[in-house]
Formats: C-alpha cells, structure tokens, sequence
C-alpha cells in the first residue's frame, strides 16, 4: 500500500480578494492589491526546501499583472492551476451562463498562454459550485476540481457534510461526468477543513492533529491556504477580525512543521490525484 499523499495547494489572491470577498461593495483599501505577495515567496521556498512541490490555484487577474510570477512557480516545478478570472471572487452559481463561461474560460487561457502548457486544475472562488459551473468547467477541458469542501455547514460560507471525503468522478455528487473532484480534506470527528483560517482560529495543534488522524483516515489528503495568511496583515477597519488574525509568524512556523512532518508524501493535486485513481493506494482505507 502507498503511503497516503497530502497535496499542498495556495489560493494565489492577495488581500484585497478578502475586502471584495463575493462582490461586497467595500472598495479595498490602498496597497493591499498585492499584499500577500512576499507569502508566495515563502511558500514556495519552503516547499522547495523539504523537495517538495505545491498546487497553485491563481487568479487569471493576478497572472494578467504576474505573469513572471507565474512562470517562475511553474519553472520551479510547481503545479499551476486555476482560481477562476476576477479578485472580486464572484459567487459563480447567480452570474449568467456567458459571465461564468468568461470567468473560466479566460482564466484557463491566460495561464496557459504563460506556462505553454494545459491547465488540468481548477478551484472555484469561495469553494461555490454546483452542476451547472462545474459543467462549464468540464466543457473548458479541466480534468479536475477542487471546490468541494465535506465539512459541517459554515452558514453563508460553504460545508456539505454528507459529500464524499475522498477523490471521485463528479457523476457522484454532482451528476456531471468527465471530470474528477478533488474535496478539501476535513478532520475526522472535527469536520471542519485543515486549512486557511481553521488553523489561525482553532489552533496550530489542531492542524496538525487533524491532518494526523486525516493521513491515518484517507489515502489522499489536501490542505489550502493564501499567500497573505504568511505575512502580518494589519487590521483594516473594514476588514473581518478573522482575516488578519494570527496571520504571519504563526502561519509561518504552522507550515514550517507541517512540511517538515510530511516532505516525503506531499505532492502537487494533479499528481496525488492521478495516483489515487490508478489504485496505487489500498481501497481498505475506512473513514472513522
Ligand atoms: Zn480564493
């Protein structure tokens, strides 16, 4: 039985996506436009440090005004994937069809454009999806999606605990074939995701007790995060408490351990993704 693989994958938005987070009419504030920009560096230095490679899900607005940044994380090894297009993270269920053709379909081209290569990713913003986008996101020729999230319910976020916990075929959950989902890891017992801001509100030992009992639970696990969770970001008034609450050195040192404890299983998504649908791992694997 292979060792159960843990996809390392970065949101790659910058503060200003959380001030516009789905559209709200709060103007983002001067110079948190790349705020976050110094995260990515850390990010991708630590991975590289451990040898070990991450899955960047980017924004086709960030890639539009980054392309070397882009092109950099992909000479680097890392795997590049799609966040969709706009910072203002649209919730893409209330647009019209043709805006959230445009949404995924430019955003696909713009990085692939950069990288020369196909993008096989993609994560919607705030995590909503339902058949119609991700048929959409099928039809623009991704091979996967990483939106799900089979947590609790987070009232006016994202949760569907009854949803599969490990990778499958979309027909499942979604009714849409030709595409495979890849569901952000939640902690067993816990139900709640191993990620982003789970780890600054409940706690470094909590992320890593619950990625322990997650690598004990399921042969294919994935944590998420952004590249401003790794520096300081100053409490704007407009901004959530929770957004730059405990942000910086705890991140930091948070992943640093994280890395370190699983350097040999961590993998970019398309990888661990492909290995666990050629059966390399044990089909034993029983979820607590
Ligand atoms: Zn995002």
């Amino acid at each position: 039985m292979a060792s159960p693989r843990l996809a390392i994958t970065v949101d790659l938005e910058f503060v200003d996506s959380a001030f516009l987070f789905r559209g709200r009419n709060e103007r983002a504030p001067a110079g948190t436009g790349e705020m976050g920009l110094n995260g990515v560096e850390f990010i991708a230095d630590l991975l590289e440090r451990h040898g070990c490679r991450g899955t960047f899900f980017i924004l086709g607005e960030v890639a539009e005004n980054r392309p070397e940044l882009v092109a950099d994380l992909a000479n680097r090894g890392h795997e590049i994937a799609s966040h969709g297009y706009s910072k203002s993270h649209p919730d893409l269920r209330e647009l019209r069809r043709s805006d959230v053709h445009e949404e995924i379909v430019s955003a696909k081209e713009i990085l692939e454009d950069i990288v020369g290569d196909d993008i096989a990713g993609y994560r919607a913003p705030a995590f909503a999806m339902d058949e119609d986008v991700l048929s959409v996101v099928r039809d623009a020729g991704f091979a996967y999606d990483s939106s799900l999230v089979p947590s609790r319910r987070i009232p006016g976020f994202y949760g569907d605990a009854d949803a599969p916990k490990l990778p499958f075929e979309a027909t499942e959950w979604y009714g849409v074939g030709g595409i495979s989902e890849f569901p952000i890891t939640v902690a067993p017992l816990v139900g709640l995701p191993v990620s982003g801001a789970w780890i600054r509100l409940l706690g470094r030992m909590y992320a890593l007790w619950g990625l322990s009992k997650a690598m004990n639970a399921y042969p294919a696990v994935t944590t998420y995060i952004h590249p401003w969770e790794f520096i300081d970001v100053p409490q704007f008034d407009e901004l959530p408490r929770r957004v730059p609450w405990r942000t910086g050195e705890y991140v930091r040192t948070s992943f640093e351990q994280l890395i370190a404890r699983y350097s040999d299983q961590i993998a970019p998504m398309g990888e661990v993704l492909r290995e666990y649908d050629s059966g390399e791992f044990s089909s034993e694997v029983v979820a607590p």
